[in-house]
């Protein structure tokens, strides 16, 4: 009989991960499966479902390599008529099985999934078989850290999170102040490219497939092929060798140049001076203390500004934990939040990219394309445009999960939910992120190429952005107007015509219609 048998979750793949404490490979074993519903559930992407199978089967051969007994259950091109669908299922046949003795125990670290971790506690309970649930080491700070510090508060923001991490870590911190004298340089990280453009690019660092993944490759796309997104682009890191390499990359040729272009937008260039680096961290192929230490060092050795560390920095330590903290603090209600009451379906082209308007054309193609778009991206053109349409956050949720090769609950939830659609009622954020298409066309190039017009909010060429943008002002007024934040916003509204006001929500009204 097996005395522990360690579940690995396909977001959990490091060696030196808490499951491993105590590991002998004499006596113990390694349990994971590759199930159909994770990538049927949300109708997942295929470049995201060729990313977590890919690291997957390349950490699968290292356990083996070095004499694990590992017990993979693999996919096949087609399914077989009795193959079970769920994680939950495909355990409980592993632990039923009469040609292997069920384990003593049952290891696992924390799963980054509310509904994961449930399951495995029912399945591990059905089993008559006790279940250890460590906790997740790959993070700065744990759930109860934040319990704690949410303890108490009537309003929870990063930057209030964020610095005492910085000083119990002592990330960029100087004789007990932050480096360079402040907290947060954020004012700097807001910089937009000049009209020319901007300018030559680093390319980053690519991983073309190897034999392992052109298998996986295949595998999606004859099993998942009527699934959104191509393959045909997949460069990402999938051990952590090529993590690695793909962090020196970026601290090379882009960590410099982040902080200033962290917001802005260039049609064609989905990578700007972006990392690249959240699928990498997300499946524990690269440590997040790692990565926060050789910014850092970065910065200190004098090869970048202290505003580039500390804006990247402040992406990882700070956000990436923070988030993490809301998810669990929240859960499971946070999921079905909707503040806004918004109800509208997402629209078919997030899964297309068939869409006349220039800048969420941009970002859908290279979301399908690469399984990835940065964050300005992702919060203030797809995710600006589900909120101003009044799109069902549970929708715009189940998007986001599907479509981003680092998508895992944990993050993706708060950021959608919570940061771009403002269904949590601003537990996230302190105000909706709701602009106009004057946003994009400062922050991009976008809207040269557009067959609208920005600043339009009436009329054949209006910008349904911006058409939109006053829309939700006047709809939402009445629930905003105790934001102080949101003051200047609505005076803006105030100062409109009864007839204009009229005529932009007539427009909307007929824009959301066509919107099918
Ligand atoms: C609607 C929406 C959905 C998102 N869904 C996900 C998701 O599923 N998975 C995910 O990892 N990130 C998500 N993000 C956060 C962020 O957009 C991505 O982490 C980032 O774009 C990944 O690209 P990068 O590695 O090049 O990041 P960089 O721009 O290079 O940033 C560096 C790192 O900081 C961290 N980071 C930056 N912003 C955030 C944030 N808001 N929350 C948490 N971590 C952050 C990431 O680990 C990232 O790799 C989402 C953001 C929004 C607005
Ligand atoms: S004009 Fe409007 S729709 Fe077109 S790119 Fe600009 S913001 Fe997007």
């Amino acid at each position: 009989m097996p005395r522990q048998l360690v579940i690995v979750l396909g977001d959990q793949l490091d060696r030196r991960s808490a499951a491993f404490d105590g590991f002998d490979a004499r006596h113990d074993g390694v349990w994971m499966a590759e199930v159909a519903g994770e990538s049927t559930r949300v109708w997942s992407s295929k470049p995201r479902i060729a990313m977590f199978l890919a690291a997957m089967r390349h950490f699968r051969d290292r356990l083996v390599a070095e004499g694990v007994a590992v017990d993979y259950r693999q996919l096949a091109a087609t399914a077989a008529p009795d193959e079970p669908t769920t994680l939950a299922g495909a355990l409980e046949r592993r632990l039923a099985a009469p040609a292997t003795d069920p384990p003593r125990t049952l290891v696992v670290v924390e799963p980054g999934e509310h509904r994961v971790r449930q399951e495995l506690i029912s399945t591990a309970k059905s089993a008559g078989i006790p279940l250890e649930i460590r906790t997740d080491r790959h993070f700065f700070s744990s759930v109860e850290d934040f319990a704690e510090h949410a303890r108490g508060r009537k309003q929870l923001r990063l930057e209030w999170f964020y610095r005492p991490l910085r000083e119990k870590f002592g990330v960029l911190m100087d004789d007990g102040e932050p480096a360079g004298g402040e907290w947060n340089f954020d004012a700097d990280n807001r910089g937009s490219f000049p009209k020319s453009g901007p300018g030559p690019l680093p390319a980053p660092r690519r991983f073309p497939p190897d034999a392992v993944t052109r298998g996986v490759l295949d595998l999606v796309n004859a099993r998942f092929h009527d699934h959104p997104g191509s393959l045909d682009a997949f460069d990402w890191p999938v051990t952590p060798e090529e993590a690695r390499e793909a962090l020196d990359d970026f601290l090379i040729h882009r960590l410099a140049s982040f902080g200033t272009y962290q917001d802005a937008i260039w049609t064609g260039e989905p990578w700007l001076y972006h990392s690249r680096l959240s699928a990498a961290m997300n499946l524990k192929l690269l440590d997040p203390r790692d990565v926060v230490a050789a910014a850092e060092r970065a910065w200190r050795e004098g090869k970048v500004p202290v505003q580039a560390a500390e804006g990247f920095i402040r992406q990882v330590l700070g956000w990436r934990e923070y988030v993490r903290g809301v998810y669990w603090h929240f859960m499971p209600e946070y999921e079905s939040r909707n503040f806004l009451r918004a109800e509208l379906p997402l629209p078919a082209f997030y899964w297309s990219a068939t869409t006349e308007m220039n800048c969420l054309r941009d970002a859908l193609s290279q979301t399908l394309t690469h399984g990835y778009a940065h964050h300005i991206q992702r919060l203030m053109v797809t995710g600006l445009f589900a909120m101003l349409a009044g799109v069902r956050p549970q929708e715009v949720h189940r998007w986001y999960l599907a479509v981003y090769v680092d998508a895992v609950e944990w993050v993706e939830l708060p950021n959608t939910l919570g940061m771009s659609q403002f269904a949590d009622g601003g537990v996230m954020a302190s105000k909706p992120y709701c602009a106009s298409g004057a946003y994009i066309e400062r922050m991009s190039n976008a809207c040269r190429g557009c067959r609208f017009e920005p600043k339009q909010a009436t009329g054949p060429d209006a910008c349904p952005f911006t058409t939109l943008y006053w829309d939700f002002l006047a709809r939402h007024a009445a629930l905003l107007k105790v934001n102080p934040r949101m003051t200047m916003q609505l005076k803006n509204l105030d100062r409109k015509q009864g007839d204009e006001i009229r005529a932009i929500r007539r427009q909307a009204d007929e824009f959301r219609a066509g919107l099918g």
